[in-house]
């Protein structure tokens, strides 16, 4: 795989950069598997910016699925663990979380 900028398009001069890791949920059957998914990110030294190597679309199909967020928000309803470890285990903001147990209120009362 050749390595460009998407900035300016240059291939000389590329650094690694500080990546990230995000968690990406499969489901197989009954299985919930999680994996990681590492995304990294590039220094392009010929026009001083940063970009990740992932598409944006490679990105969006790492997004969590629906039986991920009821998985998650029935970890935070039963109070299994302290809504800080729950995001912890599953690698997700504290912010996406609530939104997720909102989203879910919602759909329960309007069905
Ligand atoms: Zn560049």
């Amino acid at each position: 795989m050749r390595m460009v900028c998407c900035k300016c398009k240059s291939d000389k001069a590329l650094i690694k950069y500080a990546g990230y890791s995000r968690m990406n949920v499969r489901i197989e059957g009954e299985c919930l598997k999680l994996e990681t998914v590492y995304v990294p990110r590039m220094y392009c030294k010929t026009c001083k910016r940063t970009f990740a190597v992932l598409k944006d679309d490679e990105i969006k199909n790492t997004s969590y699925c629906e039986s991920f967020k009821k998985e998650v928000v029935n970890q935070y309803r039963s109070r299994a663990d302290t809504v800080e470890k729950i995001c912890m285990k599953y690698q997700i903001a504290i912010t996406t979380m609530y939104k997720w147990v909102h989203q879910m209120e919602k759909e329960e009362k309007s069905s």
